[in-house]
């Protein structure tokens, strides 16, 4: 996730960046604006810290369906523009947890009925006694009802309990390490009115809407984090997804951007599978525009409202550049699709297959790569390396993924843009106070700088330096070598640092833990 909340055009600025003085006054500007990472929840909190930001009262006046406009037109069987995948069967899938997700949207009420199934493989060392799912959606009051669960689907579940973002299942025999226990449960979404990734104003959004059951440690049991102040807080584990998605009484011309393109669709319900995933979301909206591009048979689709072609083409330019380049570094991209979404909120917020753009860059998007369009397309698409095939904790170890997603811009302008690499790091890094532990955990702050400053800016100089240790090609075999060993895994800073030793010294991996971390 990336955030930036500069309103400035840095359209001239970014023209004129060949004079001195205008190196200076760029750098004098953007030191006003804040690229950062933070859940949208605390936005509002944050935003209100900073001289400049994007006042959501600035964003053209969205059309709200609120549930008691039920006068407005309703076409039930509209059938959207999306594009569809060439595949007509779900590809094989490796031997997973699997979620079956039926979910009927009433989009005239933007309220989402959901029968879920879960078929759960214990892939820990440890028997378990019971499961813990994460319900990131009953976070807030009146968004998620649960209505059923039932636990007499194999006679394997006892009981559910729902307790605030988790939900605990008693099973009423341990599940041995490598068995399967299946159950379902039906509930009620309700989404709020608001510019958030679960929630609806000039796009519905759907982004960590349903339960899923959380990753397991063995030395301290389920991962439960709850959201911080910034930053992110989900550990994901990896599993396989099959998810329709119906739509009643809708409204004409809606496109659906989603995790993963449909391989079925019949009248009104849309039919997906996304196999060894970290999560499926979705993103509707009447106002979608798209523009699509083919990269080594990934279909990359760009969505945009109406009057940001320019920068919808960019956002998809960069994306397109960037699985090109980050397959070629890191390894191939794992799925066939990859949606770009223009959001209503603030920043950039990656899930696996989708991610979302902050309309902000689209608006201050200054024809070139020379700004945050550019740097956080970019950033999000190498999330899905960092944070897709090799995921971690994201509340208590972010550096593992935004550390490299941060140097991921870098080695994309090395590559695409080398007249700018100097700018980056002045405009990305170098104006900024980076102080602070790399290891930093999301809950060591309350507002969003010193965070950046720390796991963010900290943790691509850290990259940098043992890039110029070992060497540009022994690097790129350390980072294909860590995402071979490590994809579908949720790595740890142990996996890391017993990766890295391999290519460089202890003295050296002693010196950059004294020097950047604190708990090594
Ligand atoms: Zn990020």
């Amino acid at each position: 996730m990336f955030i930036q909340l500069i309103s400035l055009s840095l359209q001239s600025i970014g023209k004129s960046l060949n004079s001195p003085w205008a190196v200076k006054l760029l750098i004098l500007v953007s030191s006003f604006a804040l690229a950062a990472c933070l859940p949208v929840a605390n936005a509002e909190n944050s935003s209100a810290e900073l001289p400049l930001i994007v006042d959501p009262v600035s964003l053209p006046s969205p059309v709200l369906m609120r549930p008691e406009q039920t006068e407005t037109s309703i076409a039930p069987t509209a059938l959207p523009p999306t594009p569809v995948a060439t595949a007509t069967e779900p590809p094989p899938v490796a031997p997973r947890s699997h979620y079956t997700l039926d979910a009927t949207l009433n989009y005239e009420l933007r309220q989402l009925q959901v029968t879920q199934t879960v078929d759960y493989l214990n892939d820990t060392a440890t028997p378990l006694q019971e499961l813990v799912l994460v319900v990131d959606a009953n976070q807030t009051n009146n968004v998620f009802f649960l209505q059923n669960f039932d636990t007499t689907a194999n006679g394997a579940t006892a009981s559910a309990t729902l307790n605030g973002r988790y939900l605990s299942v008693t099973l009423t025999e341990t599940l041995a390490v490598g068995a399967r226990v299946q159950f379902s449960l039906s509930y009620l979404l309700a989404l709020p009115a608001e510019q958030s990734s679960l929630g609806y104003w000039r796009q519905t959004n759907m982004g960590d809407w349903y339960p899923y059951v959380a990753a397991y440690d063995a030395e301290n049991g389920w991962i439960l984090d709850y959201p911080g102040q910034v930053g992110e807080h989900q550990t994901y584990p990896i599993a396989n997804y099959d998810v329709s998605l119906s739509i009643e009484n809708t409204v004409d011309d809606l496109v659906i951007a989603a995790s993963a393109k449909p391989y079925k669709q019949t009248d009104g319900t849309y039919f997906y599978t996304h196999a060894n995933a970290r999560n499926f979301a979705f993103s509707i909206s009447p106002e979608y525009a798209t523009k699509s591009v083919t990269v080594d048979d990934i279909i990359v689709t760009s969505y945009y409202y109406p009057g940001y072609e320019t920068a919808g083409a960019a956002a998809l330019e960069a994306t397109a550049n960037a699985l090109t380049l980050f397959g070629e570094t890191y390894g191939a991209y794992p799925h066939d699709a990859l949606d770009i979404v223009i959001a209503d909120f603030g920043d950039g917020l990656e899930y696996d297959g989708l991610y979302f753009l902050g309309e902000s860059y689209y608006r201050t998007y200054g024809g070139n790569s020379l700004g945050f369009l550019t740097m956080i397309a970019v950033h999000e698409t190498a999330h899905q390396w960092w944070y897709g095939l090799v995921a971690n904790n994201q509340a208590q170890d972010p550096w593992l993924d935004e550390a490299f997603a941060i140097y991921a811009e870098y080695l994309y302008y090395e590559r695409f843009e080398p007249d700018w690499v100097d700018w980056w790091w002045r405009f990305r890094v170098d104006r900024h106070a980076a102080t602070g532990n790399v290891d930093s955990t999301v809950g060591q702050f309350t507002n969003r700088r010193p965070y950046i400053n720390a796991v963010y800016l900290r943790g691509v100089q850290f990259l940098h330096e043992v890039r110029l240790s070992i060497g540009a090609e022994a690097f790129a075999d350390f980072s294909r070598t860590y995402l071979q060993t490590y994809q579908g895994e949720i790595v740890t800073p142990d996996d890391f640092w017993d990766h890295l030793a391999a290519y460089t010294t202890e003295a050296e991996i002693s010196r950059w833990q004294a020097e950047y971390f604190s708990s090594q």
